[in-house]
């Protein structure tokens, strides 16, 4: 099953700024935290639709909620206040979840996860607000009427200066992320799609050196694997090498890294004008 995720900045433009620290809104922490969560779930495979282009432009609550349509899970992002003064004593990440109890297990899910990574005293928990129709909040009521399973998660207080300082940080945004994407990617039971980046230090962690022997007189070094990436020198005369590491690229079956060069990670023979010995 193909999994989409809809993802709400709570708030547009300059919202929402922290009595205690004037350098915090609302509006901008959830900005990138929402970019940040998307760029990480997508890395699962998840694909990802956002209620707005920009930060700049409002749309109505239940218009957001709407846009849902389609998805498996709705998420409008926040930070919480206790009113219009700061408040030490009160930092609980809470997810409000839906009447009808289809968003109860990844809601407290995530909101666990933001306590985790928070570090606040008070415990993550979940809550739900009943309003005249049916639920009370906009973007809650709109996901709920195009059928999608729908949370608000507010990341603790904005109005707790503690939190309010380690919100402002972005790799503390990165790593929220990181963490509420592996969740979400863990309730569908969806695994992370290989990095390359990771499939190239396993390689180069499990590789064991060896000597080749060019057969050729005139062989390109390249900067990289493969015939798309620039010489930076020749190699004339048939001679021995030590290859340290092998990977696929364009133009040969097999691309061999020059341990004289390996330092920088570039110096790269073709391995079809080389012979192991
Ligand atoms: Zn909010």
């Amino acid at each position: 099953m193909a999994i989409k995720v809809c993802l709400d900045a709570g708030h547009y433009g300059k919202y929402n700024r922290s009595p205690g620290n004037r350098n915090y809104y609302e509006s901008d922490m959830v900005w990138k935290l929402h970019l940040y969560l998307k760029e990480q779930l997508e890395s699962y495979g998840i694909s990802v639709v956002t209620t707005r282009d920009n930060q700049e432009t409002d749309r109505g609550l239940y218009e957001r909620g709407a846009a849902s349509k389609g998805c498996s899970l709705f998420i409008s992002l926040h930070s919480n206040a206790t009113g219009n003064d700061m408040n030490e004593k009160v930092d609980y990440p809470v997810a409000y979840v839906l009447l009808n109890g289809r968003s109860d297990d990844v809601g407290l899910k995530l909101a666990k996860v933001v306590e985790e990574v928070i570090g606040t005293k008070q415990s993550g928990r979940t809550a739900t607000r009943r309003g005249n129709n049916g639920e009370y909040y906009g973007v809650l009521r709109g996901a709920n009427a195009v059928g999608t399973p729908a949370l608000i998660l507010e990341h603790s207080f904005h109005t707790n200066s503690v939190v309010t300082n380690w919100l402002l940080k972005d790799d503390n945004l990165k790593k929220l992320a990181e963490e509420e994407a592996a969740c979400i990617a863990e309730h569908y039971g969806i695994k992370k799609l290989k990095s390359t980046v990771t499939d190239e230090n396993k390689t180069a962690t499990a590789f064991k050196p060896y000597l080749v022997r060019v057969s050729i007189s005139d062989l390109n070094i390249r900067k990289g694997p493969g015939t798309n990436h620039s010489t930076m020198g020749k190699y004339t005369g048939k001679g021995v090498f030590t290859i340290v590491e092998e990977a696929e690229g364009k133009g040969a079956k097999k691309w061999g890294l020059l341990k004289s060069y390996s330092d920088k990670r570039n110096g790269w023979i073709s391995l079809d004008f080389a012979k192991k010995i």
